[in-house]
């Protein structure tokens, strides 16, 4: 105990200090209350939402550990029409969400980036420039990323999944390179989007120095905005038996998750971090945990319902029968008695992004 609470007080964390909180799980209340603290002080307890459009599971990719990849033959393959898509981004403008983020498989063929350069064009119109607009459409050329800012986004999340080369290379066919994924991350920030990153938490063969590691390239990298999850497998993926008894360990796994979220909380201060949906997968309160061990975001799913089923990233998605309205009834709900409020009608931008631009 003396060791734990010792190492919270300092103001600065090694290396080391930062193994031991995450591996030590016996007193997290503690390492919670600590990144709640630090969470009020630098960004508030206004909680953001942002729409999630899932706007496609087509994809060009092969990733071991996702539902949608392109080698799973038991899913049927969708795409949301432009028309589709920008009604859901000006329902979440509507409904006051800070941004709409517009998910999918990763495709870098002619047509769909102008597909997406389109639809971003339309949302920037129809809402005079207002409305926030995130993406998160994997790894594109820098004239790609370009195009896309050009046309109205403003934000990109591209996780890089792994710090580890060797854990990224595991989970990955041959083709997909751990460099690509860096330096696409890092075009991202060159172009001036408020960047996003994040990894999976509890992959096989990842220890907690791995863990910490991750937290140390996101500082390194002066990451804006977070968004990270537990690892929950997917029965039609090749990591479909990482783990021997995966039900048995989920609240451990979980447990994981909160605790690199508080650390990243403690340590980054004044980015946002997003209570994954993969937390909720987990426990159906587990965003509102996230909330409490220091996340500051929640995406609430948009997309219809009808479209739900066929975006399985991992199993046990929650949510499947929901609309945009009932996903956000119920959200709110559980957010009051969080005790937190709900930030309507506000970008909730990064504050760590105007500090960046402004030291440069
Ligand atoms: N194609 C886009 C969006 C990917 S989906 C891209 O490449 O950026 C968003 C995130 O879902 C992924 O980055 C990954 O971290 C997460 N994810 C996928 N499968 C998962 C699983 N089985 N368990 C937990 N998270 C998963």
């Amino acid at each position: 105990m003396t060791k734990f609470k010792e190492i919270l007080k300092k103001n600065i964390y090694s290396r080391d200090d930062i193994i031991y909180l995450i591996s030590q799980s016996e007193h997290e209340q503690l390492l919670f209350e600590k990144a709640y603290e630090v969470k009020k002080k630098y960004v508030g307890t206004n909680v953001y939402f942002r729409g999630l459009i899932e706007l496609s599971n087509i994809c060009t990719r092969n990733c071991f550990y996702c539902g949608i990849r392109k080698g799973n033959k038991n899913i049927d393959r969708f795409q949301l029409s432009k028309e589709d898509i920008v009604e859901k981004a000006i329902w979440a403008y509507e409904a006051g969400y800070g941004s709409a983020v517009l998910q999918g498989g990763e495709r870098s063929d002619p047509e769909f980036i102008n597909f997406i350069e389109n639809v971003l064009k339309l949302i920037t119109h129809k809402t005079n420039g207002k409305a926030g607009i995130t993406l998160s459409l994997g790894e594109q050329t820098e004239e790609t990323y370009t195009r896309w800012l050009n046309a109205g986004a403003h934000r990109y999340l591209l996780r890089i999944e792994s710090s580890n080369p060797d854990i990224y290379h595991n989970i990955h066919p041959d083709t997909d390179k751990f460099s690509s994924r860096i330096a696409a991350l890092k075009l991202i920030q060159k172009c001036g989007y408020q960047t996003g990153t994040g990894v999976m938490i509890g992959l096989p063969q990842q220890t907690y120095a791995d863990l910490a590691d991750d937290i140390l390239f996101f500082k390194e990298n002066d990451i804006d905005m977070i968004g990270m999850g537990p690892f929950i497998p997917h029965h039609d993926t090749p990591m479909a038996n990482a783990f021997d008894n995966f039900d048995q360990m989920a609240e451990e796994q979980l447990k994981l998750a909160l605790r690199v979220i508080a650390v990243t909380r403690i340590i980054m201060k004044d980015i946002n971090i997003a209570s994954s949906t993969a937390l909720q997968a987990l426990d159906s309160k587990g965003r509102e945990r996230g909330l409490l061990a220091g996340a500051n975001i929640i995406m609430p799913n948009v997309t219809d319902t009808q479209y739900r089923k066929g975006y399985q990233l991992y199993d046990g998605k929650p949510g499947l029968d929901e609309n945009c309205n009932s996903s956000r009834i119920n959200l709110e709900k559980s957010i009051h008695n969080t005790g937190e409020k709900i930030g309507y009608n506000m970008l909730g931008d990064s504050p760590h992004f105007f500090e960046r631009i402004k030291n440069k």
